[in-house]
């Protein structure tokens, strides 16, 4: 549970206990019968002790926690593997989530070739959960011949885009040398040929050419980056699946950006009033 999460839960236990609490003193604490003075007192807690729940909850909205004024945002994210997502936008999508947006996660293959088949989906959906993605749907398409079958990858992003009418897609950028990555960004590409908003992530296999233009601060979801990566233990001793490397990667993207920790994305188009504040 993120620090938000746990302070909005330790609020809502508060004022929810204070009213009950203050007023079972009052009624039992004393004798019986109850004098008009009484009843005035079990008034008077009963207030006090909602004042005290509410203020609570507008120090948690206002200052912890948060919500910006403007309208949802639906996202669609896509990645070939399991674990894509999360290495290449985790904070971005955790951010999306804490800020009141939905994200979709779509998972091409299984990723039967890189590791264990009956294991990764599975952690694809652990993996979402801490994140806070809205749904997470794997797909069977062959791992590492993902390129024979762009067609029917194409079907599925377009459906996708449009079921959950997506304001922004996320993708693998053109600029990646792994074959499953380069065939779902052009997949993305032909499915979302009429889409204003869409952008690249930075998966482990880019190249040098790879450029983010867009940023996103991070700073406050780099952990739970960490532990969504974590939560895929197939795949765990890969060089690139380490706590250090993607603080690294972060703190690398930050410094581009002029802060301490980002996510860099390149856009194919980037339309604002579709992205919103990011
Ligand atoms: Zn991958």
């Amino acid at each position: 549970m993120r620090e938000p999460e746990k302070v909005r839960l330790l609020t809502y236990l508060l004022s929810g206990s204070l009213v009950p609490a203050n007023f079972a003193v009052a009624l039992f604490h004393g004798d019986w019968p109850l004098t008009t003075d009484r009843v005035c007192a079990i008034g008077l807690f009963s207030v006090d002790a909602l004042a005290v729940g509410l203020l609570l909850l507008v120090v948690h909205q206002r200052w912890i926690d948060p919500r910006p004024a403007g309208q949802p945002r639906r996202i669609v994210a896509i990645g070939a593997h399991p674990d894509d997502l999360e290495l290449a936008c985790g904070g971005t999508i955790a951010k999306l989530h804490d800020s009141g947006h939905e994200v979709h996660a779509l998972v091409m293959s299984g990723g039967e070739v890189g590791g264990d088949a009956s294991r990764r989906p599975g952690e694809a959906v652990s993996g979402g959960k801490l994140l806070g993605t809205t749904s997470v749907t794997v797909h069977d398409f062959p791992d590492t011949r993902l390129r024979d079958v762009e067609l029917e990858m194409t079907q599925v992003i377009e459906a996708a885009i449009r079921r959950y009418n997506a304001d922004i897609v996320l993708t693998h950028s053109g600029n990646d040398q792994h074959q499953d990555h380069h065939a779902v960004h052009l997949a993305t590409l032909r499915a979302g040929r009429q889409h204003p908003a869409i952008l690249c992530y930075e998966s482990p296999s880019v190249t040098s050419d790879f450029s983010p233009q867009v940023f996103v601060d991070i700073g406050d979801y780099v952990d739970v980056k960490v532990s969504a990566v974590s939560a895929h233990r197939d795949q765990a001793g890969k060089p690139y699946m380490t706590g250090d490397r993607i603080r690294g990667i972060a703190s690398f993207r930050g410094s581009q950006a002029k802060i301490a920790h980002a996510e860099g994305f390149e856009p194919v188009r980037l339309l604002c009033s579709s992205v919103g504040d990011l």
